[in-house]
């Protein structure tokens, strides 16, 4: 269900530790006979007479170059040798190569490997799909249960930041708790089907009356709905005529206790683990 809700971008791919898993690595170019790190760049020098061919240091200093297998001097660049190309020559081990190895050293267990060696591990971004979308604007979140905790737990989060993006901007909104104070003893006396039956009827009630941009979240005690573009002072209404309608329609007394409370009151704490 999560999967039709949300949708998942590649957000990055981290490289990982094949040791300890951790991600914070150090990237680096080695000499890929000894592993060091230690290169230095360097570039060829090729001399025609004898077509020798070896890193610069081979032929002395820069002012008077020797070819080291005919003694030769090389005077005139161009006539009597020319620079083929550079190489990534190791301090530690002497090794030319043309081109560096990748090696990541892990900072936090100290550990070396080779690139081909390390694992991956991608992250993702979520974004709402538009059936979420539908779901989270018509307030249906009832068919959230809790046998899918994780999909309570997504909408009440994008609720919360919802929120925060309405309070941000300077938005009015409401929540209204509503909460079953007789639950515990009408499931005493009656049974638990009867009580599920009672709460299933109490919230089907409310959400005829909501508006389309009101939002309903059920919690162990009662239920959240969250009234955005409301007045604090206008909220009497909704909140009597809320009563009225369950007081009305309910056959069981489930002691339905109505307030509004501070939407930075709700917490994922009280959407956790219901029956
Ligand atoms: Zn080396
Ligand atoms: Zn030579
Ligand atoms: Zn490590």
């Amino acid at each position: 269900m999560l999967r039709r809700l949300v949708r998942a971008v590649i957000f990055d791919r981290l490289h990982l530790c094949p040791h300890c898993a951790s991600s914070r690595l150090n990237v680096r170019e080695e000499c890929s006979a000894c592993r060091s790190p230690q290169l230095s760049q360097e570039t060829f020098i090729h001399h025609f007479r004898c077509a020798y061919q070896a890193t610069e240091r081979h032929f002395g200093n820069r002012d008077s170059l020797t070819c080291p297998k005919c003694r030769r001097r090389l005077r005139h660049f161009g006539v009597d040798y020319d620079r083929p190309g550079t190489a990534r020559v190791c301090g530690a081990c002497s090794h030319a190569d043309a081109d560096a190895a990748i090696g990541f050293v892990c900072i936090d267990c100290g550990a070396h490997s080779d690139a081909a060696r390390v694992d991956i591990r991608d992250w993702y971004a979520y974004a709402l799909s538009a059936s979420g979308e539908h779901r989270l604007i018509s307030g249906d979140l009832r068919r959230l249960r809790p046998t899918n905790a994780t999909d309570a737990e997504l909408f009440h989060a994008l609720a919360e930041h919802w929120l925060r993006i309405q309070s941000r901007y300077g938005r009015p909104s409401v929540v209204l708790r509503l909460a079953f104070l007789r639950a515990a003893s009408v499931q005493a006396d009656q049974g638990q089907r009867v009580l599920l039956a009672a709460r299933r009827q109490a919230v089907e009630i409310v959400r005829g009356e909501m508006r389309d941009t009101d939002l309903m979240i059920e919690t162990p005690e009662g239920l959240l709905v969250v009234l955005p573009e409301t007045e604090e002072r206008a909220v009497d209404a909704p909140q009597r005529r809320l009563l009225k309608r369950l007081s009305s329609l309910m056959a069981i007394d489930l002691g339905i206790d109505i307030r509004p409370i501070d939407p930075r009151e709700m917490s994922l704490a009280e959407t956790s683990a219901t029956s």
